[in-house]
């Protein structure tokens, strides 16, 4: 059974050209999917529909064995991590992590303990009083997956989360992002317009135009089957 199954997919806005035309794509358990194209395909849109932030027109979106296409984001169990990381940051990082906690009204102890184990996954032990302010770009994107990871979501859906950053940092962080999500063993969606980051990140690359799913492969089939 996949993990996010996408069938026939469909979103119109108004009575305009369908931004996502018919897309079916099966994400694995534990696969890193990239969808990837030029601006304009759809990408963002279908993510939007996966996390629940964009109604869908047609087809069918389904979580594991649940059709999700009527649950609103909180009933979906999925973490999606924003392009700015989206910190607080007058907060310190572990008040960061236990954020969704917090507003579950967590017991303290719980808290603790799943602070305490997703900061050991991320190595930031020794950053949890630490404001965001003071972090580097790759401890705060471990910050914002560490509150991924406390809330237990079943899959992490990324919208090009290092689109704003120079070319250095960026290949630092997408090594980075390759290494958590293999440890971390969690379905991942993530989008990005950058074919050098589709090639690299991905199992599988789901390639978009015009809102039509063009080629569904691994990174070494895009290769030699451009
Ligand atoms: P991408 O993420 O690949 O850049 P989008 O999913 O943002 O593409 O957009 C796909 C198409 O849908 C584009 O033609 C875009 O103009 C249109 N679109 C996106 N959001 C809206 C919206 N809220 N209302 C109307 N059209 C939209
Ligand atoms: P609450 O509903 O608990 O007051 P929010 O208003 O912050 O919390 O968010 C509404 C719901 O949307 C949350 O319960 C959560 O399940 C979901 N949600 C919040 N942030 C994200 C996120 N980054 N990715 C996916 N879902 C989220």
């Amino acid at each position: 059974m996949a993990a996010i199954t996408m069938n026939n997919i469909v979103k119109k806005y108004g009575d305009g050209f369908p931004a996502v035309n018919d897309v079916s794509i099966d994400v694995a358990d534990g696969e890193f999917m990239i969808l990837v194209g030029p601006s304009g395909c759809g990408k963002s849109t279908l993510l939007r529909m996966i996390v629940g932030l964009e109604d869908i027109t047609s087809g069918d979106m389904m979580i594991g064995e649940r059709r999700v296409n009527d649950l609103a984001p909180r009933e979906r169990n999925l973490a999606m991590v924003f392009q700015n990381y989206a910190l607080y940051p007058h907060l310190t990082v572990y008040e960061n992590i236990a954020f969704p906690l917090r507003l579950a009204k967590k017991p303290d102890s719980e808290v603790d303990q799943l602070v305490r184990e997703a900061s050991a996954t991320l190595e930031l032990d020794e950053h949890l009083e630490r404001k965001p302010g003071n972090l580097s770009g790759g401890q705060r994107q471990r910050v914002a997956m560490g509150r991924a990871i406390v809330r237990q979501a079943d899959a992490f859906l990324f919208d090009e989360p290092l689109s704003n950053l120079d070319a250095k940092l960026r290949g630092q962080m997408r090594t980075e992002i390759a290494r958590l999500q293999k440890r971390l063993g969690i379905t991942t969606v993530y989008v990005t317009h950058d074919q050098t980051e589709a090639m690299t990140l991905g199992d599988r690359v789901a390639v978009l135009k015009r809102g039509i799913l063009q080629q569904l492969a691994t990174p070494r089939e895009l290769y030699e089957n451009p």
